[in-house]
């Protein structure tokens, strides 16, 4: 199903987990896809993937917490395919395991910075191409933590639910621009962000709380993810759309 021929895509952290997925199948879908991470090597990885498969992508070094690089990776993404139809917001990063009092003030910093600053520059950006564009629509990546708590990650939960209000703010004022705008929230899913640090018992004690049983895979959430991207979701802007195995249902 290439539904997305012709159009324009930007997926950030498209290196490894999620945001691989999702720079995948945007590309099987017929987009043409920026693959863009802090680490360019992992994005040229995602782009051979993409390559192998006749898709047409190209890697972006960027790093989402700085606002001249996130300015800079969308000139190359108009300079590069000609303009800017479909972006998502996905890069992120976890952060150590502390009480709220105990928390680190770097650590606050450097994860309000690329999870919370970086979603914002990276609208800011994106807007302003898909306005020259004729319209788009934009995901941004929050979580389950974007609707509930979760010990010890004060600043990761506070960045994601700060993504759901900047989404809803941003889709109100862009709905009469022809821009939708949309947040995603997964629960634990099978990724490096995720099991990198976790043993065994760990993980499998995060995936018994999810009512399906198991931890979801970054596919299930780019499917979510491209389908409030693709023109089946034309009425849906300014919402919060969880991906979770039923984690919220308890
Ligand atoms: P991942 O596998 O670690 O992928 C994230 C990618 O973003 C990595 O390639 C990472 O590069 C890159 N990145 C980190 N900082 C960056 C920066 N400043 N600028 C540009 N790229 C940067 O993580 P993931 O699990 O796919 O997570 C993707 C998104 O989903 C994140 O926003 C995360 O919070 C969210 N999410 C994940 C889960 C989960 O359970 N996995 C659940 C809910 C939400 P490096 O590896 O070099 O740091």
């Amino acid at each position: 199903m290439k539904n997305f021929k012709d159009r324009v895509a930007i997926v950030t952290g498209a290196g490894s987990g999620i945001g691989a997925a999702i720079a995948i199948e945007l590309a099987a879908r017929g987009a043409h896809v920026v693959a863009a991470d802090i680490d360019l090597a992992s994005a040229v990885g995602t782009v051979t993937k993409i390559s192998a498969t006749l898709g047409n992508a190209r890697a972006c070094q960027v790093d989402v917490a700085d606002a001249p690089s996130v300015e800079q990776m969308v000139a190359f993404v108009v300079e590069t395919f000609g303009g800017l139809h479909l972006a998502v917001n996905n890069a992120g990063i976890g952060g150590p395991s502390e009480t709220t009092a105990n928390y680190p003030l770097d650590d606050w910093q450097k994860i309000i910075d690329v999870n919370l600053n970086g979603v914002f520059y990276g609208l800011k950006y994106e807007i302003a191409a898909m306005q020259e564009s004729g319209g788009g629509a934009i995901v941004n990546m929050s979580s389950i933590l974007g609707t509930v708590g979760w010990e010890n990650a004060c600043a990761y939960v506070s960045t994601k639910h700060a993504l759901v209000g900047l989404t809803r703010t941003a889709a109100m004022e862009y709905a009469g621009h022809n821009i939708r705008i949309n947040a995603v929230g997964p629960a634990f899913i099978d990724t490096p962000l995720l099991t990198k640090n976790l043993d065994t018992e760990t993980i499998e004690q995060l995936a018994a709380l999810h009512p399906i049983g198991r931890l979801g895979t970054p596919e299930e959430v780019s499917a979510l993810t491209c389908f409030l991207l693709s023109d089946n979701a034309s009425f849906i802007t300014g919402s919060y759309h969880l991906v979770d195995g039923g984690y919220t249902t308890k």
